[in-house]
């Protein structure tokens, strides 16, 4: 039944190649982080009763088929794109998010439904499904400081785009340091004229970047559980630390950057290109 599985989940990344070897290696990253993340955190989050192998079997199979739903996500703003579209931005976002929702349900050791979440800038709405529908607002410092960095460089967000994207964008008619567009911790900016606004899709891709990295917030759980102080309830409870983000834009991305010659030679980039066609 497994193997059934695996082949059904790899099975889009079979089409295209011959055309497109982006496709494989795109699509390869994708599945192959939803696996790793959601096999080492659901051995972390193992039950009792669970040998490590088998947590990790359950929790990196539950992991690709959140990457795969994810990944059709990434490629709703790929037809966007290429059909030259923004209005319909805002349910490539509801999609990635539930496929990440899965992943993250994945690295929790927990079903594959059991929650889900969906983030806009620094908010974060979790929707638990197991036992009773609860819906709990947090908020995410990373994401707030950037929010605030591009309200502060632009002035207020633009709310039609926003609203499109399900994500805040920013807007100007001339070039921030020499920048037509870019993505702080989920935030974006754009320059609204000379059809720079097509560069909202790539913005968009970044942004499911750091969504893509959220299971590795989940390994610092069992941790949490052992702190009860009321004031780390009390964090527990409205304060999302988005380390994913951090971690993502000043790890990740600069270390992809180093030797690099060419600005798509760092695979985040390579990745937003991928689906937008457009370098910045
Ligand atoms: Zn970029």
């Amino acid at each position: 039944m497994t193997k059934q599985i695996l082949f059904i989940l790899l099975l889009p990344l079979t089409t295209l190649t011959q055309t497109d070897s982006r496709h494989l290696t795109v699509g390869l990253y994708n599945i192959g982080l939803g696996t790793l993340t959601g096999g080492i955190g659901s051995m972390t989050h193992k039950s009792e009763n669970q040998s490590h192998w088998q947590a990790f079997k359950k929790g990196a199979l539950h992991g690709a088929a959140g990457a795969t739903v994810s990944y059709a996500g990434k490629h709703m703003v790929r037809n966007n794109f290429t059909n030259y579209r923004r209005d319909r931005l805002w349910s490539a976002k509801l999609m990635h998010a539930i496929g990440s929702s899965m992943t993250h349900n994945a690295s929790i050791n927990q079903g594959l439904f059991d929650s889900y979440f969906l983030t806009i800038g620094m908010n974060r709405l979790e929707f638990q499904f197991k036992d009773r529908v609860k819906i709990n607002y947090k908020i995410m410092p990373g994401a707030s400081m950037g929010f605030l960095v591009l309200w502060h460089r632009h002035g207020p967000p633009d709310l039609k785009y926003s609203l499109q994207l399900l994500t805040p964008v920013f807007t100007s008619d001339r070039k921030w340091n020499n920048k037509p567009a870019y993505e702080l911790h989920n935030s974006i900016f754009v320059v609204e004229r000379n059809n720079h606004t097509n560069y909202i899709h790539h913005e968009l891709i970044h942004t499911f970047q750091h969504i893509d990295f959220l299971p590795l917030n989940n390994y610092t759980h069992p941790i949490k559980k052992m702190q009860k102080s009321k004031l780390q309830r009390w964090a527990n409870q409205w304060i999302y630390l988005d380390l994913n983000s951090i971690l993502l834009n000043q790890a990740f991305y600069k270390a992809e950057n180093i030797g690099k010659q060419r600005h798509s030679d760092n695979f985040l980039e390579y990745e937003a290109i991928y689906f937008s066609n457009r370098i910045f």
